[in-house]
């Protein structure tokens, strides 16, 4: 009986109309299949356990970073790989441009166009900054003495070049809350190792050769993106 579906017989408007209703519960999906999630109708499963957050004009997000120190990295952008994390190897001979990226685990409050808290809701995501925004985000710690002990508002002047002006907005709420400090801490705990998932990877000379071709081919023959088209791309 455990395996079939549950007819919801206490469901009214199914005895109304005589129309049976089922629930997937009862299946244990997720315990047969653990990468299988059963959630109600309108919750969504992103691809990454820390989306990119990505910034838009006339919208406040209200953020909290989530540790002290911060990932650096050098990203190529390959239009035929996408996102690649600079090692300073064969990554190099197919694109002539990098950018300096610095990024933060960190939760995004559910707020009104304003930053204000709609509810004690936090969605994990990983904050990724170019060195102008970085500068803004080091003088609020360093007056703070703190990052992770305050939120953050973020009110974007350039959805295209994903810029914003950065402030602080007093302590970090999702610590006041009992059942989203235990989410947060849980979800930092399980999911912790996928921070960078959402950025890109470092990719093998051999890995690269696969999908791109000859790694000895003129740097003029491969399509390359300028800082700025990495930019636009950020945004998509
Ligand atoms: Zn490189």
């Amino acid at each position: 009986m455990a395996n079939e579906l549950d007819v919801v017989s206490s469901n009214d408007t199914a005895l109304a109309t005589d129309k049976p209703a089922f629930s997937l519960k009862s299946l244990n999906l997720s315990q047969k299949c653990p990468a299988v999630v059963v959630a109600p109708t309108g919750s969504k499963l992103s691809r990454f356990a820390f989306p990119k957050v990505k910034f838009e004009e006339g919208r406040r997000c209200r953020i909290s970073i989530l540790t002290e120190d911060v990932i650096m990295l050098k990203l190529h952008y390959h239009p035929e790989v996408g996102s690649i994390i600079c090692d300073g190897g064969a990554c190099c001979k197919y694109c002539d441009k990098v950018s300096i990226k610095y990024c933060y685990p960190c939760v995004m409050y559910e707020t009104d166009n304003a930053g204000r808290c709609v509810s004690t809701k936090v969605e994990p995501k990983l904050l990724v900054l170019g060195g102008e925004m970085y500068d803004q985000i080091s003088l609020l710690s360093e007056i703070g003495g703190s990052i992770t002990n305050m939120d953050l508002l973020f009110s974007c002047t350039s959805t295209q070049y994903q810029k914003c002006q950065v402030t602080q907005a007093g302590a970090a709420q999702w610590m006041n809350n009992e059942a989203t400090a235990k989410f947060v801490s849980e979800y930092m705990a399980s999911n912790g190792s996928k921070v960078m998932d959402a950025i890109g990877r470092t990719y093998t000379a051999e890995e690269l050769a696969a999908k791109i071709g000859d790694p000895n081919a003129p740097i003029a023959d491969q399509k390359c993106l300028s800082a700025e088209d990495i930019g636009s791309v950020f945004n998509v």
